[in-house]
């Protein structure tokens, strides 16, 4: 059984069809990125498959429920968005810590998972810290701390990499890369960087115009035009 399943989704806003009937299927552990050119709707498609938009036609499946209906928070997923949206009054540590308090996750528990999260994505020193004091870097961490330890079924990343300099792009790439491993979550990651694709992907779709226009290995996509 596919982990997300896409049944000929179309988003329209107002009369214009953003999003012109897209069927895909992604496996359970799966890593798809989806690249395309800007206005494509890659983000329009990740936010539908988050809950954030309702599809105008069409159902999205995650594991064996129909989520059309099914709101953000009830959907098991996680997302890791660009502009990292963390809280800027709490402290990183409440910022990480929050969805799990909200979903009434023990005390223990909590402490348990947020050592492991700051230890793997080094954020010990900067638990007490306000977002306001921590670098782009520093920030796009705590954002991947907050969305890690909801140990969803489902990661969502919106360009998470595309507002940090060159160096810290390849450094966070390769802990995208490590964390997959490590927790071999489904996931959907939106980017325009081909590295980021050829790095991480299991699958590559490629949309144009609102069509899938491509899909296969970063090999097939990008070494075999
Ligand atoms: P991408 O992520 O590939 O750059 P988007 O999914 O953000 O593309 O956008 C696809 C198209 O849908 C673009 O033309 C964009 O302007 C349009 N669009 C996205 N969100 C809205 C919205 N809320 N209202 C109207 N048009 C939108
Ligand atoms: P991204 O950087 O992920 O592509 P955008 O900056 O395009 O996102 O869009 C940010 C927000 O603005 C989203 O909620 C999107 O739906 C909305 N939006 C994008 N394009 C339009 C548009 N043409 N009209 C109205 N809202 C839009």
């Amino acid at each position: 059984m596919a982990a997300i399943t896409l049944k000929n989704i179309v988003k329209s806003y107002d009369k214009t069809q953003v999003v012109k009937g897209i069927d895909l299927e992604i496996d359970d552990g799966e890593f798809v990125v989806l690249v395309g050119p800007s206005g494509c709707g890659k983000s329009t498609t990740l936010r539908m498959i988050a809950g954030l938009e309702q599809p105008t036609s069409g159902d999205i499946i995650i594991g064996d429920r129909v989520v059309n209906n099914i709101e953000p928070q009830n959907r098991n997923i996680a997302m890791v968005f660009q502009n990292y949206a963390l809280y800027p009054h709490k402290s990183v540590k409440e910022n990480i810590v929050f969805a799990l308090r909200r979903l009434k996750v023990d005390n223990d528990e909590i402490e348990r998972r947020l050592s492991e999260i700051s230890e793997m994505l080094q954020l010990e020193e900067l638990l007490e810290r306000k977002p306001a004091d921590l670098s782009g870097g520093q920030r796009q961490r705590v954002a991947m701390g907050r969305a890690i330890i909801r140990e969803a079924d489902v990661f969502l990343f919106d360009e998470p990499l595309s507002n940090l300099d060159s160096k810290l792009r390849s450094h966070m790439r390769t802990e995208i890369g490590k964390i997959h491993n490590k927790f071999g979550r489904t996931s959907v990651y939106v980017t325009h960087d081909q590295v980021e694709a050829m790095t991480l992907a299991d699958k590559v779709v490629v949309l144009h115009d609102g069509y899938i226009a491509q899909s296969g290995t970063p090999m097939e996509i990008y070494l075999n035009p």
